[in-house]
């Protein structure tokens, strides 16, 4: 097989349903013996799956903690802390670098 099969038969997954006779058969006749695709209509039922679960807002507990971690995040740091950090990315070079 070469990959535009596969390509071929994740646009027929992807739009299954909708699929004629025909199209079913050759995409079963393709999973049969194609493991990645398996697992590609493996994920895409899944996703299905989830798609139909409730959705549920977070508790004010945990929106407050995460609206202040990303603010936390987002905040502009001082420059002394900016160049502390370039300082641990060039103190491990070393490291993975031979220099004999
Ligand atoms: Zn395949």
């Amino acid at each position: 097989m070469n990959p535009a099969d596969h390509q071929q038969i994740r646009l027929l997954l992807a739009h299954y349903r909708g699929s004629t006779d025909s199209e079913r058969a050759h995409v079963e006749a393709h999973l049969a013996g194609c493991a990645d695709c398996r697992t590609v209509r493996a994920y895409q039922q899944q996703n299905l799956a989830l798609r139909t679960l409730p959705s549920r807002a977070p508790t004010t507990r945990l929106y407050h903690h995460l609206t202040d971690e990303i603010a936390r995040q987002q905040a502009p740091r001082p420059w002394y802390q900016r160049l502390s950090a370039g300082w641990h990315s060039w103190r491990s070079l070393p490291s993975c670098c031979s220099l004999s």
